[in-house]
C-alpha cells in the first residue's frame, strides 16, 4: 500500500518506502524529459528497496485541452494533500489571469524559497577553468520583490494617479509617462528565507552562508535585508553562527555569515567561486544569479531547482529551464534538470543513497561522452544519445 508524505509536529517530513508522489509531465520537452527522468529515478529508488507511486496531475496545455482549465483546482489540491510533488515545465498561458503557472502554483501554496543548487558534474563540458571550485547552493525569495506584479503601464490612469500622489506627499518629481513598479521587501519575507538557508548550511556543514544584495543603492529594501539577516542570526543562530563583522572573518567551529553587492558578487561567482557558499538573496537577484551560476557548470540544461515551504512542508521540484517547443516529441534534450530536481527531492525525503547512486552514474555516463546534443555540441569525440537513451544509459550505470 502506498502512503501520503505526512508532516510531523516538529516539522520533519514522514516518509515511507513506498511514497505517493505526484508529477507534471509538462508542456513542450516535458513528454520526453519525464520519461526518461521517471525511469531513472525508480530504478535508484529500487535498488534501495523503495517503490514510488507517481500520481499524474494536470497542468498547462494538457490540462486545457482536457478540461478547459490550465491550472485545475484539484491539482492545486493534490501538491496541497501530498505535501511534495515534481514537474516539468510548463508554458504560459498568454493572455490568460496567470502570468506563469510556475508563479501561481509558488504563490498559492506560498513556497517562499527557491532552492537552487549548483554543483559541477565530473566530465560535464563548462565555458570556465575550474568548474570543480563550483558548489552552491542559492536560496532565492519567491514572493516579493519586483515579482510581486504590483506595476502600473506608463500613462495609465493608476499610473498618472500614484505619480501624482508621490509628488504631493513625497516631494518626489517622477517623469511624465513613466511606468512605476512597487518593490516590496518585508522583514517576515526577508527573515524565513534566510531563515530557512541558515537551517540548511548548518544541516549540510557549509562553510558559510552570504546575502546577497544591493543595498548600497536600495538601503531601505535589500539594505534592510541585510540588516534583517545579521539581526537574525544574533537573535536565533549565536550559539552556532556568526557575523564577518563580528569575528573578523575567523568563524572557528562557527558558520560564517556574510554579505555582498550583488554586482560583485558575480565577478566573485566567476574569479574565485569557492569563496561562496550558500547564498541568500531576494527574488530578482536570485533569478540572475541562478542561470549565471548554471552557466559556469553547464547550462540550465541540467539545472536542478525546487521552491519550498519549509513550514508547511510543502514542496514542488522542478526542471528549471522552459518547454523548449522546438525540440518537443523528438526524444532529443538533455533530461538531466529534471532528474536532478529528482535527485534534490530524494535528498530532501532523506533517500541519500538513492540520490549519491544517480549522480555517481550520470557522472560515469556523462565521463563516457555518452550525451545528448547540448552536451556533444561541446565535447569532442562524443556519442551523441536521445534523450531516452541518455537515461537508459544512466540506469546501466546505476
Ligand atoms: P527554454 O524553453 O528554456 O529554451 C531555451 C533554450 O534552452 C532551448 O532552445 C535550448 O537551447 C536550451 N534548453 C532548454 N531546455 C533544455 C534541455 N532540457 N536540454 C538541452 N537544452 C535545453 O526557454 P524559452 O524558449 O524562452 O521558453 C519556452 C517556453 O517555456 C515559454 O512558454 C516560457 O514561458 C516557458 N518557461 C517555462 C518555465 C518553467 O516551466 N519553469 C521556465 C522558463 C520558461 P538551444 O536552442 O541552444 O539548443
Amino acid at each position: 500500500m502506498a502512503d501520503k508524505i505526512t508532516q510531523n509536529a516538529d516539522g520533519a517530513l514522514n516518509v515511507s518506502d513506498n511514497p505517493i508522489i505526484p508529477f507534471i509531465k509538462g508542456d513542450g520537452i516535458g513528454i520526453d524529459i519525464w520519461p526518461a527522468a521517471q525511469m531513472v529515478l525508480d530504478a535508484a529508488a529500487k535498488k534501495h528497496g523503495k517503490t514510488i507511486e507517481w500520481k499524474e496531475l494536470l497542468a498547462g496545455q494538457k490540462a486545457f485541452d482536457e478540461t478547459g482549465e490550465w491550472l485545475p483546482e484539484q491539482t492545486v489540491t493534490d501538491f496541497r494533500d501530498y505535501l511534495i510533488g515534481i514537474k516539468g515545465p510548463l508554458s504560459t498561458p498568454i493572455g490568460e489571469g496567470f502570468r506563469s503557472l510556475n508563479v501561481a502554483l509558488r504563490q498559492i501554496l506560498d513556497l517562499y524559497v527557491c532552492l537552487r543548487p549548483v554543483r559541477w558534474f565530473q566530465g560535464v563540458p563548462s565555458p570556465v577553468k575550474r568548474p570543480d571550485l563550483v558548489d552552491m547552493v542559492i536560496f532565492r525569495e519567491n514572493t516579493e520583490d519586483v515579482y510581486a506584479g504590483l506595476e502600473l503601464e506608463a500613462g495609465s490612469p493608476g499610473a498618472e494617479k500614484l505619480r501624482a500622489f508621490l509628488l504631493e506627499a513625497y516631494g518626489w518629481e517622477i517623469r511624465e509617462m513613466s511606468a512605476l513598479g512597487v518593490k516590496p521587501i518585508s522583514k517576515a519575507g526577508s527573515e524565513r528565507l534566510i531563515r530557512a538557508a541558515m537551517n540548511y548550511a548548518l544541516k549540510h556543514e557549509r562553510k558559510s552562508v552570504t546575502l546577497v544584495h544591493k543595498g548600497n543603492i536600495q538601503k531601505f529594501t535589500e539594505g534592510a535585508f541585510m540588516k534583517w539577516g545579521y539581526q537574525l542570526v544574533k537573535e536565533e543562530f549565536n550559539d552556532v553562527a556568526v557575523s564577518w563583522a563580528d569575528c573578523d572573518g575567523k568563524p572557528g567551529s562557527k558558520l560564517l555569515v556574510k554579505d555582498v553587492i550583488a554586482d560583485i558578487c558575480f565577478q566573485q561567482s566567476l574569479l574565485r567561486p569557492s569563496e561562496t557558499d550558500v547564498i541568500a538573496t531576494m527574488n530578482l537577484n536570485g533569478d540572475y544569479l541562478s542561470d549565471a551560476l548554471a552557466a559556469q557548470v553547464g547550462g540550465i540544461g541540467i539545472a536542478p531547482g525546487a521552491n519550498i515551504n519549509y513550514v508547511t512542508g510543502h514542496g514542488i521540484f522542478e526542471a528549471t529551464h522552459g518547454t523548449a517547443p522546438k525540440y518537443a516529441g523528438q526524444d532529443k534534450v538533455n533530461p538531466g534538470s529534471v532528474l536532478l530536481s529528482g535527485v534534490l527531492m530524494f535528498e530532501h525525503l532523506g533517500w541519500t543513497d538513492a540520490a549519491n547512486d544517480i549522480v555517481r552514474a550520470m557522472e560515469a555516463t556523462i565521463s563516457e561522452k555518452i550525451v545528448t546534443y547540448d552536451f556533444a555540441r561541446l565535447m569532442e569525440g562524443a556519442t551523441e544519445v536521445k534523450c531516452s537513451e541518455f537515461g537508459s544509459a544512466i540506469v546501466d550505470r546505476l
